[in-house]
């Protein structure tokens, strides 16, 4: 048996046992789950931790599932580079990026499909799709190719053709919708009442969450057992946010870590700031709008945990920034050319954010900040197209070689 006790509404606190389901009856707040916090904290520690697989299952035991196998790709475990040379760019001494971009299908979304994935097994369903803006669709096809489940996914039509390929290649039924992202969601929750699949999203959505708080864990075991100062998290419907904080908060109630003060900050692109822009006026009401933004992964409208979001922004004496599609480009290759992570839009999206952040003060250059990098930059290559360029095409002779050598600025780097 797992220390899951069931789940719980968010609202009411109503209490339903395990099963797919993800709005109260009562009062259709959100459900997420409970645990046994005190038989946990009676049998973890850091040294079991320690010795478990090097994957986000070596944190199984806060995860919501009970003894069955896990549909497992060896998600996460992903490095936390210490950001040098980006950091004395931007005056911060003690910068990481948690490199999220290597995990098997290209994102963190790896972290919360490996979880709904086994928890949809679990339930008897023999269908798990999803309602996604791309990277979303990637791991869910790629885990159910390894669970051997049918598989339907739902995207925008106009995605990104190297995501298309991403999702294309494990195999799915592959639906694009012509809409934006929340015309997918719309359908998608629909479909999932008339079909009974697994929408690891939808009916799936409290198992799925829970998957994410593995980046705080792994971020505070590899800080050698400490919550970051302040973390920056690029955020679209706000599941990813609120769940790491929830991660430190587990880490530090159960003494694995001392008393967590995280400042939680919070970045979405200009062309889909509907988070940002509560904060920003002080409210904790999300009023939803039209993305247009070439970060598409984080283009939702109408983010399911937007509220959340604000609330853990005051709890955590937090921010929230917003940057515009030149700054986005602009951070990823910025990150490229410092610290050698090549990072989607989204990625660019966090970067940009930390810039800002430093820029202004809102980070003193001792505290440790981390920056969640959530995505590989092969899934849209198109946002920095303009950097393919040789600096010198020659035969091959060293003759050549030194006659470009003698021509001045031939082989300049690229971008210089
Ligand atoms: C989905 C996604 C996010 C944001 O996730 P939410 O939980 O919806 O806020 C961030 N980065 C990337 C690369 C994503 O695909
Ligand atoms: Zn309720």
């Amino acid at each position: 048996m797992g220390y899951t006790q069931g789940l719980v509404c968010r609202e009411c606190g109503a209490k339903y046992d395990l099963a797919p389901l993800h709005v109260c009856e009562a009062c259709f707040g959100p459900l997420e789950v409970t645990y046994d916090y005190a038989a946990i904290r009676a049998s973890i520690s850091r040294e079991e931790i320690e010795r478990g697989p090097k994957s986000v299952w070596r944190y199984r035991k806060l995860l919501p599932v009970e003894d069955e196998p896990v549909v497992d790709l060896q998600t996460g475990f992903t490095p936390l580079l210490k950001a040098e040379n980006l950091g004395r760019l931007l005056g911060l001494r003690n910068l990481y990026i948690k490199n999220d971009t290597v995990n098997p299908s290209f994102s963190f979304k790896d972290r919360p499909v490996t979880v709904a994935a086994t928890r949809a097994r679990a339930f008897g369903f023999d269908t798990i799709a999803c309602a996604s803006t791309g990277n979303l669709a990637a791991a869910v096809a790629a885990h159910a190719a390894k669970a051997a489940m049918k598989c339907v996914v739902f995207i925008p039509a106009d995605l990104e053709p190297s995501k298309i390929v991403n999702i294309a290649v494990y195999g799915p039924t592959l639906v694009g919708i012509r809409g934006s992202y929340d015309d997918v969601n719309r359908l998608c929750a629909e479909i999932a009442d008339r079909y009974g699949w697994a929408f690891v999203n939808i009916n799936l959505r409290p198992y799925y969450a829970e998957g994410s708080k593995t980046l705080a864990y792994e971020v505070a075991e590899q800080l050698g057992w400490r919550a970051p100062d302040s973390v920056i998290v690029p955020t679209a419907s706000g599941a990813l946010f609120t769940r790491i904080a929830r991660g430190f908060q587990e880490l530090s109630d159960l003494g694995l870590i001392s008393t967590a003060h995280t400042h939680m900050g919070l970045a979405q692109a200009a062309g889909c700031s509907p988070i940002v822009a509560a904060h920003e006026a002080s409210s904790l009401t999300v009023r939803p709008v039209k993305p247009s933004t070439i970060a598409k992964s984080l283009a939702i409208g109408n983010p399911a945990d937007g509220y959340y979001c604000l609330k853990t922004i005051r709890e955590t004496n937090g921010f929230a920034g917003s940057v515009s599609d030149e700054e986005i480009v602009a951070g990823m290759k910025l990150l490229a050319r410092t610290e050698g992570v090549f990072a989607e839009t989204a990625g660019g999206v966090a970067i940009g954010v930390l810039k800002k952040a430093a820029e202004s003060g809102q980070l003193d250059p001792d505290e440790t900040v981390v920056v969640y990098v959530t995505g590989n930059g092969l899934k849209t290559p198109e946002a920095v197209a303009d950097t393919s360029r040789i600096s010198v095409t020659i035969g091959s002779t060293m003759d050549a070689f030194e006659a470009a050598l003698r021509t001045q600025s031939a082989l300049e780097p690229v971008h210089a």
